[in-house]
């Protein structure tokens, strides 16, 4: 896999070094500043997502017709990647506008749900939240209790419980997988888009985590909600799973802007570990001399840099128009996730007492990214699908990894 340059995986084209530019400087500017605020006082980013809006930073996935700017993963990776250096919460914001559901409306909607959500997704003015967890149904979300239930033709009434839906607090809307009538296990498994207003729709509480505080996770009770066929994102069909396997392939970009958001982070937490080693004089040296300390930061660049390369791969395997494939994705979200508890930990141990105080901002993405490794599957989940596909014969799409079950 020969990058833009046609040697480094990571190369990129001109337009999207020229993005990065932009999310990196309006990161800079207009994101960094306000992260601790927003981690004391759990308020959510909208300044910090007014501006990314004002840089048409809310665009970059969505198709043209609608306002975006049409781009894909690759990109997707770049822009929450920046912001994620500064801010976890805020690129948060972004990952549901980029991966989240304005994909899958764009991708398995009808004309009445992108006209309604994807502009102004784009424009950066309505979150929609996802809806999928429920309390007795994480990992194992096929045995999700959330069903719709026949209510005259092309009308159903939604009931149900989704306890964990990223700033579902301040969203306009939320992507609800549910079960069609009929259905049981991952059959009859769909998909509705609803907007939070709907009568039956109720905000009951919101996480206290300990981290993301800006972009905390919302419960949330559906009562009787009327559902008309405008609000199906993709019938779930109850003698099939196909529905159910169509949503779960389409959390694969999920997972890739999850990658892309530790790996960010870890960055933003590396490049303060290295420049606190430079200002940090004991006994008149400063602690970059320490060899002890230099092979910390020699095994942090290692590990960031080689989630980096997975993360690389697999959002440009997913190509235009495409979706990440499901083996390097499970990949790149799992070194991506233990890189980033890796290398924050270890930012924190350089920085010493400083490290665990608030003073530094080492301790807060330290606490951010622990989330990164619950939300979008578990790195538990995503080992089970890694070892259990590579055990029945399974390969990557390295060259060098030959089935071994094959003569
Ligand atoms: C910060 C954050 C944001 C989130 N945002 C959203 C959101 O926006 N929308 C949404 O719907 N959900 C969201 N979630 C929920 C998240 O998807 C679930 O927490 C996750 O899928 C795990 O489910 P659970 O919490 O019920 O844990 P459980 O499924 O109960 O798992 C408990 C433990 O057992 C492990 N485990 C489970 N099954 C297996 C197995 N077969 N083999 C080995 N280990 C296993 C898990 O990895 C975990 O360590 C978010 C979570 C967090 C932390």
């Amino acid at each position: 896999m020969a990058g833009a340059n046609g040697i480094d995986p990571m190369a990129e084209t001109d337009d999207q070094s020229a993005l990065r530019l932009l999310a990196r400087d309006v990161a800079a500017r207009e994101v960094g500043p306000r992260a601790a605020h927003g981690d004391e006082t759990g308020e959510p980013p909208t300044e910090a997502i007014k501006a990314l809006a004002a840089a048409d930073l809310f665009r970059v996935t969505i198709g043209t017709q609608w306002g975006g700017l049409g781009y894909g993963d690759v990109e997707a990776s770049i822009v929450l990647e920046e912001i994620a250096r500064y801010d976890v919460s805020t690129a948060i914001a972004c990952q549901l506008a980029f991966n989240g559901p304005a994909r899958g409306i764009e991708h398995l909607g009808g004309p009445s749900l992108q006209e309604r959500w994807l502009p102004r997704i784009a424009d950066g003015e309505a979150i929609v939240s996802i809806g999928i967890t429920e309390p007795d149904a994480g990992s194992a979300v096929q045995a999700m209790r959330t069903a719709l239930t026949d209510d005259g033709p092309g009308t159903w009434r939604l009931n149900g419980y989704k306890n964990y839906s990223t700033l579902g607090h301040v969203a306009e809307g939320i992507l609800v997988w549910c079960r069609w009538p009929g259905g049981e296990g991952a059959k009859g498994v769909g998909a509705v888009v609803i907007p939070m207003d709907r009568e039956g729709v109720e905000l009951t509480g919101r996480h206290r985590g300990m981290g993301i505080h800006a972009a905390t996770e919302a419960e949330i009770a559906l009562d009787g909600v009327k559902i008309t066929q405008d609000d199906v994102l993709l019938a779930g069909d109850p003698s099939s799973t196909s529905a159910f396997k169509v949503l779960l392939s389409h959390l694969n970009h999920e997972r890739c802007g999850n990658a892309a958001m530790c790996v960010g982070a870890a960055q933003g937490a590396f490049e303060h570990a290295v420049r606190y080693m430079n200002d940090r004089v004991i006994a008149g040296k400063p602690i970059a001399e320490l060899q002890g300390l230099q092979w910390k930061i020699a095994d942090m660049a290692i590990s960031l840099e080689s989630a980096r390369l997975l993360l690389a791969r697999a959002v440009r395997l997913a190509g235009e128009g495409g979706t990440p494939p499901a083996m390097e994705t499970a990949m790149a979200k799992t070194a991506a996730n233990l890189a980033a508890k890796f290398v924050c930990d270890e930012a924190i141990q350089i920085h010493g007492g400083y490290g665990y105080s608030r003073e530094y901002p080492v301790e807060r993405v330290y606490r951010d990214i622990r989330g990164l490794c619950i939300g979008a599957g578990t790195v538990e989940a995503q080992r089970n699908y890694i070892g259990s596909s590579a055990t029945k014969g399974a390969t990557s799409v390295s060259p060098g990894w030959k089935n071994p079950l094959e003569g």
